[in-house]
């Protein structure tokens, strides 16, 4: 196949959905889509009302802008308000609730000089362009992220720029399935019953799919990565279901037109250069995760704005009432939050994943909210 509609074709899709049913057995299948691009695809695309009853998909933890805590946006929002910098930031970003009832959209309105931007090269250009400015980039996401992060970083000291600097939040997919794998919903109680992964479609560009062989390998779960597409999705489900039945735990790749093993060499190198891990990182859901996250080296200090500006992390809980950080477990479904819908909505985010299109959450509102009322007819 060649074209995107290709992997949205619907024919193919019901081939696809009766393989699935033709293979299932009696006993029940929980995967969790780790990636919040395949979270919203399976809304989007109504991947789940192809699967037979006994086949789960469970939400994991894989949006960037789910998994920020509160206290990283509250640091943000202290660059902008405290110490007047201007701060650089991807879009959804902007309105992930923090404290005090804030969000970086809402410090903007009290006066921050807040930007939206699509590349980190955006914030560098503004950066040169005003020399009388202090500008931060505020750097989130996966390993999909942090080369463009580490090019700006390299970039920055080559040029001799003093008022640029990197707010580091960048975090890493193996550390967090290690995380879920080892939390006590999945081992302990069995609250989260995992069979096996998707694996993340973009990150796996990068870091290829080698990493994932010791949760193969350790935990004898199966993980198949897969593209964002809904075919891509069934197929990877119809692969996992398949290994599960035949008693294999394998790392296989359906995404072979962009992930190979080793992944892209030059980007990892090019991130080991710039980065070096955080003993631990907070998580939203997921708490504080041992070496899940990167820190700028001292080779780059100049560039990092946890040194440039006086900033605290302080860890901050989230709100009442919000069920976040089970769904982002995967221990609870956006429908069982009761501000699901009625105080938190995409327009009016309690919870960070409200936010995001790829968010549990918002892929649910947006896609799914309905389909679990009943229709009646006057
Ligand atoms: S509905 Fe809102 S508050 Fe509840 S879990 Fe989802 S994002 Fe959090």
């Amino acid at each position: 196949m060649k074209y995107v509609d290709e992997f949205r074709d619907g024919a193919l899709a019901k081939n696809l959905a009766a393989s699935i049913a033709r293979e299932v057995c009696e006993r029940s299948y929980s995967f969790m889509e780790f990636c919040g691009g395949h979270t919203h695809a399976i809304s989007r695309y109504g991947v789940t009302d192809l699967l037979p009853p006994n086949v789960r998909m469970i939400h994991g933890p894989g949006c960037p802008v789910c998994v920020l805590p509160i206290g990283r946006v509250d640091m943000a929002i202290e660059l902008a308000l405290e110490h007047g910098a201007t701060l650089c930031t991807y879009a959804d970003t902007v309105r992930v609730p923090a404290s005090d009832n804030l969000s970086l959209q809402k410090a903007k309105a009290r006066g921050g000089d807040i930007r939206m931007v699509y590349s980190a090269i955006d914030a560098l250009a503004l950066a040169q362009q005003h020399p009388e400015k202090q500008v931060v980039f505020f750097a989130i996401g996966f390993e999909t992220t942090t080369p463009p992060t580490a090019v700006v970083i390299k970039q920055a000291k080559a040029l001799g720029l003093k008022n640029f600097s990197v707010l580091c939040c960048h975090v890493l997919t193996p550390s967090a399935i290690s995380s879920i794998l080892e939390s006590p919903e999945v081992r302990q109680y069995g609250t989260v019953p995992l069979d096996g992964f998707i694996g993340p479609a973009h990150v796996s560009t990068v870091i290829g799919s080698r990493p994932y062989e010791f949760f193969a390998e350790e935990y004898r779960k199966p993980v198949v990565i897969a593209g964002f597409e809904p075919l891509d999705v069934m197929q990877a489900i119809l692969m996992l279901v398949r290994q599960v039945n035949e008693n294999r735990a394998e790392v296989e790749n359906e995404f072979t037109r962009a992930v190979t093993r080793d992944g892209n060499l030059k980007a990892q190198n090019l991130v080991a250069e710039v980065f070096e891990l955080r003993r631990e990182f907070e998580w939203r859901g997921l708490g504080l995760v041992p070496y899940s996250a990167l820190k700028i080296r001292r080779e780059f200090a100049d560039f990092d704005a946890e040194l440039r500006f006086p900033l605290t992390y302080r860890a901050v809980a989230d709100n009442k009432g919000c069920e976040c950080g089970a769904v982002l477990r995967g221990v609870r479904r956006p429908w069982d939050c009761k501000l699901f819908g009625t105080v938190c909505t995409p327009e009016n985010p309690v919870g960070s994943c409200m936010v995001s299109s790829e968010g549990a959450c918002a892929a649910h509102y947006t896609y799914g909210r309905f389909k679990d009322i009943e229709v009646v007819s006057l």
